[in-house]
């Protein structure tokens, strides 16, 4: 059995479902597919900061641009998404960091985003459980937090209000020159078809420079108050975080519920999702350096998730060469819920051949030079080189 549309959207996630909305309210006739349900995969593992991040100016533009439209979507989002611009805190340590609190402030003005900073008694004031001393801190009063899972579901609500359609537990198990056949035995045809499947995206195809990269998430009991911006740490420019493979950073995010979310971590290599408890204890270490108090409060759920990692730290976005049909939405690593707004945006006007409100360039797949090795070879050839991240 074979039925058709314009575009199939492969996956489900924040992603796929931006990218759906997107095609259907441009009057593309669009079907979403997901092996399983919507806002699965590493959206459900996500912590939703929506948060600017300049590792590279290609990752700045589209962080901002992606914030500023989840700012214009704030007022139609339902009410348990749960979106609140509560700011981000970078925290500076000693003078060393607040050297990279002042460059990160003339570089984030230069892409308009408003910040401030805070000298140590405005820290403390801020934020009054954090450890004293620190030197002070950035405020990036512009960045948001919300619950993925209810974001996702108000984006395919919004997608399926445009009349796209969506197909639950449904596998793809191939997709390529038009066709998509899901593992039921039937077939959908699309002159264009959207691989949003995140980390799994390689197993449609293989050739994608995407590798795993596991992060560990915990959550505590309700201490209402205790935390009230996104904090995290700007050590990462001295921790063994930007050279290691396993690593840890503060980063912790109060939830409208009163409970803290307490991340991170970064593992490759890592293809099971067991907690990994040795590296989880040292996550949980880094948070109780910053906020002591965490060391008495009650964790009540500790999960973790796999990042679509790409070897330059930017997603691809755009036409896949070799066949017409084929598209991509997928390798955002850490910053897929930020990014899925512009992702969706940045992909439909390629696909409808119209000019972007941000360059699509740095985002294109054909930035890796096709050499026939497959995921996560360290000979793919990438044109730019982006910095660490220390988001989660
Ligand atoms: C611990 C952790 C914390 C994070 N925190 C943040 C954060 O604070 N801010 C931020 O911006 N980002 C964060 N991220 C990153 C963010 O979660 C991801 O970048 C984002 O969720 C990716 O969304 P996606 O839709 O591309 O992929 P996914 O959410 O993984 O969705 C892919 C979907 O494709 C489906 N699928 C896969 N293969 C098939 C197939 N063959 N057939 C049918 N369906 C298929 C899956 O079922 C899944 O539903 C975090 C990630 C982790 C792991």
């Amino acid at each position: 059995m074979s039925s058709s549309c314009d575009v199939v959207v492969i996956g489900a996630g924040i992603v796929g479902t931006a990218c759906a909305w997107e095609c259907a309210r441009r009057g593309l006739q669009t079907v979403v597919v997901d092996e399983c349900g919507a806002g699965g995969g590493a959206t459900a593992a996500g912590m939703g900061h929506i948060v600017v991040m300049d590792d590279s100016p290609a990752q700045l533009a589209l962080t901002s641009y992606s914030q500023r439209l989840w700012r214009e979507l704030a007022a139609e989002l339902p009410a348990e998404a749960e979106f609140e611009m509560c700011g981000t805190l970078w925290v500076a340590s000693d003078e060393e960091e607040m050297g990279e609190v002042r460059r990160k402030q003339g570089v984030y003005a230069s892409a308009g985003v408003r910040t401030e900073v805070l000298a140590a008694n405005a820290l403390a004031e801020a934020e009054p459980h954090l450890r004293r001393p620190l030197a002070g801190a950035l405020l990036v009063p512009t960045d948001a937090v919300l619950y993925p899972p209810s974001s996702t579901a108000f984006l395919l609500r919004q997608a399926m209000r445009a009349g796209a359609r969506f197909q639950s537990a449904r596998k793809v198990i191939s997709a390529e020159q038009g066709r998509v056949r899901l593992d039921d035995g039937t077939e959908l045809r699309a002159p264009r078809i959207v691989n949003a499947c995140g980390a799994e995206s390689v197993e449609l195809l293989p050739e994608l420079p995407i590798r795993k990269r596991k992060g560990h998430l915990a959550i505590t009991d309700r201490y209402p108050g205790f935390v009230r911006h996104q904090l995290v740490e700007l050590g990462y420019l001295k921790s063994a975080h930007s050279v290691s493979t396993d690593s840890v950073a503060f980063n912790v995010q109060p939830r409208q519920t009163g409970q803290l979310l307490i991340g991170s971590s970064r593992e490759y290599g890592a293809e099971t999702p067991g907690v990994n408890h040795a590296l989880l204890a040292k996550m949980i270490e880094r948070a109780q350096d910053y906020l002591p108090g965490i060391g008495k409060m009650q964790a009540i759920r500790v999960w973790t998730g796999f990042r679509a990692a790409t070897p330059d730290k930017l997603p691809l976005i755009g036409p896949w060469a070799g066949d017409d049909s084929l598209f991509l939405a997928t390798g955002h690593e850490g910053l897929g819920i930020t990014t899925s707004l512009g992702t969706a945006k940045l992909l439909v006007r390629a696909m409808l051949g119209e000019k972007t409100e941000i360059p699509a360039d740095p985002y294109l797949p054909d930035r890796f030079a096709h050499n026939g090795h497959g995921a996560g070879n360290d000979e793919v050839h990438v044109h730019s080189h982006s910095a660490e991240s220390s988001h989660v």
